[in-house]
C-alpha cells in the first residue's frame, strides 16, 4: 500500500482538542501509516512550548535553583491531554520518572527531548499505533552530526516489520547512547527522514498555517498562497528568509523524490502548498512563485582600470574576504569593478583587516563599502519561458522611484535578486508583488 508520512507541529497537538483534530486526519486516510509528532506547542499567543519549558527546567536545575514549579506546569499539560482523552497510558507515572532523573542530573538534550517523546507516548495510545522511540532509530556520530546513512539503514528496515506507528520527532541518539537533539524546529528533519526511509509517496507536514504565501505578510497583508512549488524554487525562497519549515528537512525528501505537502491541522479541508520535485502537477495562475528578501547586507566595490585583464584579480579579492573568515553572498562584476555582496553584520567584525588586505592584494583605484542594502528574490520557475519578466519587473520598480543598486540572475534563470536601499525595501517588494499578482 502506498505510504503517507504526517508530521504534525506542536500547535497541533497543544492540548485534548487539537489531539482530536490530529486523529480525525489519520483517519480520513489509512495511507497515513506513521506519524511524527512535537512536543506540544502554545494554545494561545502568551503561552509556552513545552519545548522551552523543559529547557528552563534544565537551566534551573542546573544552576541549583528549584525547578519543580515549572515541571509542574509541564506535568499539568500532560496529564490534561490523558484524562480528557481518556487515555490508558499512565503518563504520571512517566513525568515521575522523569522528575527524578532530572533531580539526578540529565543532560539538555535529554530533557529537551522528553516533550516529543511524552506526547508521542500519547499520541501512539490515542491512535492505537505502535511507538517507536527514536533513540534506536535516529543515529548522530560522536562529533554531533547527524548520521543520515546509518539512520537510513536502520530506520527502513525497522519500519518493514511496523505497520502503523508514532515516532517522535526532534531527537535520536549517539549511537544508541547519549540523547541528542536537531537544532530547534528539528521534528520537521524526523518526519523527512522517515519519508525516505519508507519510501512514502508523499510527506506530510501539518502546520497551523494554509501553507506557504507568496510574499512575507507582514509587508503584503492579502499575500496569495503558493499552490505548487518545486524544491529549488523553496531553496531559493528560504534561503533569502522565508521559512516555515527546518531547512535540514528538506534535503532528505528532496533527494528522494517525494513532494511535501504543507497541511493546516485546523482546516484540513485547505489543499495547502504542495512542494514538487521537479514537474508540477498544475500550474500557478502567476508568472512567478515568490518574492523573499533580507536586509543588512553591503556591498564591497573594487574599481580598478583594466581589471578584466588582469588575470587573478577576482581571485585576489576573493582571498582578502576568505582570510578573513568572511562569506560572500553574491558577487556581481562589471568591467572595471567587481562588487562582493556581504552580510554587515559579519564584516562589520573585519571590517578594517579586509580592507588593508584587499589594497595590498590588487592595488586597485578605489574601494567602497556601501552598507544598508536589502536584496529581493523574485522566484519563479515560469520565468524561463516567459520574456519580459525582467523587464516588467525593472518597470515596476521605477515606476514606484526604487534605485536598483544590484542585480543577478541566476543561471538557472529561476531567480531574479535586487538590491536595493533599505529604505525602499518594503516598497520595493510590494510594487514586484503588485505588477505581478494583482491584476
Ligand atoms: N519541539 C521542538 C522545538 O520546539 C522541535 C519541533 O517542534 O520541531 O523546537
Amino acid at each position: 500500500m502506498a505510504k503517507i508520512v504526517a508530521k504534525f507541529g506542536g500547535s497541533s497537538l497543544s492540548d485534548a482538542g487539537q489531539f482530536r483534530k490530529v486523529r480525525s486526519i489519520i483517519e480520513k486516510d489509512e495511507r497515513r501509516c506513521y506519524v511524527i509528532p512535537s512536543a506540544p506547542g502554545r494554545r494561545f499567543d502568551q503561552d509556552d512550548k513545552v519545548t522551552d519549558l523543559l529547557y528552563r527546567v534544565y537551566r534551573a536545575s542546573k544552576s541549583g535553583e528549584d525547578f519543580h514549579p515549572v515541571f509542574d506546569q509541564i506535568r499539568e499539560r500532560f496529564e490534561a491531554i490523558a484524562s480528557e482523552l481518556s487515555l490508558k497510558i499512565d503518563i504520571s507515572k512517566h513525568l515521575d520518572g522523569l522528575e527524578k532523573e532530572i533531580a539526578r542530573g540529565v543532560s539538555e538534550d535529554y530533557i529537551a527531548s522528553r516533550g516529543e517523546y511524552l506526547n508521542g507516548l500519547l499520541l501512539a495510545d490515542y491512535l492505537g499505533f505502535a511507538f517507536l522511540d527514536p533513540k534506536d532509530l535516529v543515529f548522530f556520530a560522536e562529533d554531533g552530526s547527524f548520521d543520515s546513512e546509518l539512520t537510513h539503514t536502520v530506520m527502513s528496515s525497522t519500519l518493514k516489520h511496523v505497520e502503523r506507528a508514532v515516532i517522535p520527532g526532534f531527537y535520536g541518539s549517539v549511537t544508541g547512547g547519549e540523547i541528542k537533539t536537531f537544532s530547534r524546529g528539528g521534528s520537521d528533519i524526523t518526519g523527512a527522514i522517515v519519508a525516505r526511509a519508507a519510501s512514502a509517496e508523499l510527506y506530510e507536514n501539518w502546520t497551523d498555517v494554509n501553507g506557504f504565501l507568496m510574499t512575507d505578510p507582514r509587508i503584503v497583508p492579502d499575500a496569495c498562497p503558493i499552490r505548487n512549488i518545486t524544491y529549488s524554487e523553496l531553496r531559493e525562497l528560504s534561503y533569502m528568509g522565508a521559512g516555515v519549515l527546518h531547512e535540514d528537512s528538506v534535503f532528505p525528501v528532496h533527494r528522494a523524490g517525494i513532494p511535501t505537502n504543507i497541511r493546516n491541522t485546523n482546516e484540513p479541508e485547505n489543499r495547502g502548498t504542495m512542494i514538487m520535485h521537479g514537474v508540477v502537477e498544475e500550474e500557478n495562475p502567476y508568472v512567478i512563485t515568490g518574492i523573499a528578501g533580507r536586509t543588512g547586507f553591503s556591498v564591497l566595490s573594487v574599481e580598478k582600470a583594466m581589471m578584466n585583464a588582469e588575470v587573478g584579480f577576482g581571485r585576489r579579492v576573493l582571498q582578502a574576504i576568505e582570510e578573513n573568515g568572511l562569506s560572500f553572498e553574491h558577487m556581481p562584476t562589471g568591467i572595471d569593478t567587481m562588487c562582493v555582496v556581504v552580510s554587515t553584520a559579519e564584516l562589520e567584525r573585519v571590517k578594517a583587516k579586509v580592507v588593508k588586505r584587499i589594497m595590498e592584494l590588487t592595488s586597485p583605484d578605489s574601494l567602497t563599502i556601501h552598507d544598508d542594502m536589502g536584496i529581493i528574490a523574485t522566484v519563479g520557475r515560469g520565468m524561463v519561458h516567459n520574456p519580459g519578466t525582467a523587464a516588467r519587473l525593472f518597470t515596476a520598480l521605477s515606476s514606484e522611484r526604487v534605485n536598483v543598486r544590484m542585480i543577478d540572475q541566476g543561471s538557472s534563470e529561476l531567480s531574479i535578486l535586487v538590491g536595493v536601499d533599505e529604505a525602499d525595501f518594503q516598497k520595493a517588494i510590494r510594487a514586484i508583488y503588485n505588477e505581478f499578482v494583482k491584476e
